[in-house]
């Protein structure tokens, strides 16, 4: 039943000319909620809240700032759709103003009573979210970021003034096809919630050569050792973050299989 609505929710999205979720750079942001659903951004999907500014949808979640943590001895919960607390509030009157959008992995939470406020914060998914969701679901701020962050970090052959419109799903087949396994140290990737961490590069650069002897299926850190030109995206440091997060992780199967960079990499963690 769920699902069936949320098919149709896609598909009246899709008419009504909401982008698709495109390949991007990342941006922490935190905004009001309410104001961005004023202005006309936000639409509430399956798998998060998207703003979307000047075409590009951002993927996010939203959670009560102001909340009284220390009689519920816990932070807020954080939401990545319309389950049936948001829909309860929303019922009650209780939801408008009370929201703040973000995609960040922490936040600041302000205790209602005294005004005081909490910063960076990780919050955890709200249970009828876990329970209404479909599909695989980051279970904290930092999860959700760290996905974020690991999607965009797909697209690193990739740049702005060469953009296959497609290219999100070539990569998708190619992975697929590949086993999600790395060519260069083997490394096979079985959590679908990590399958971004396998990436497809492009042998010559250019994104736009699809031909299968152009493509490799390459675990992130073999993709960043490549070459100087890959191992200069180090320096944004939200690479760099994503990265480090892959290889603790993974640290001890890169270890075990031999991976020729893991013992260099964490030497540096
Ligand atoms: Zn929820
Ligand atoms: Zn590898
Ligand atoms: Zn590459």
């Amino acid at each position: 039943m769920r699902l069936y609505a949320f098919n149709k929710l896609e598909e009246k999205l899709t008419q009504l000319g909401y982008p698709q979720m495109k390949e991007s750079g990342f941006k922490v942001i935190k905004v009001d909620l309410t104001q961005e659903e004023i202005s006309g951004h936000i639409s509430y999907r399956q798998d998060g809240v998207y703003r979307t500014i000047n075409n590009q949808a951002q993927r996010g979640y939203m959670y009560m700032y102001s909340y009284d943590v220390a009689k519920h001895n816990q932070y807020p919960k954080f939401h990545i759709m319309k389950c049936k607390t948001i829909v309860d509030q929303m019922s009650r009157g209780a939801f408008n103003t009370k929201y703040i959008w973000s995609n960040s992995n922490v936040v600041d939470v302000q205790e209602r009573t005294t005004r005081d406020v909490y910063h960076d914060v990780r919050l955890s998914l709200c249970g009828n979210c876990a329970k209404e969701a479909v599909g695989t679901i980051e279970r904290t701020t930092e999860e959700f970021y760290q996905m974020l962050l690991a999607n965009a970090a797909l697209t690193i052959d990739v740049s702005l003034d060469k953009r296959p419109y497609n290219s999100g799903e070539i990569s998708k087949i190619f992975r697929e096809m590949m086993n999600y396994t790395c060519n260069a140290c083997s490394l096979k990737i079985t959590d679908r919630m990590d399958r971004v961490y396998m990436h497809m590069h492009h042998k010559d650069h250019n994104p736009l050569n699809n031909y299968p002897e152009n493509l490799e299926s390459l675990c992130y850190l073999c993709h960043i050792h490549t070459d100087a030109l890959h191992k200069a995206k180090l320096n944004k440091p939200r690479i760099k973050q994503s990265l480090d997060y892959f290889v603790n992780k993974y640290k001890e199967e890169l270890v075990k299989i031999g991976n020729p960079y893991i013992k260099a990499y964490l030497t540096q963690l």
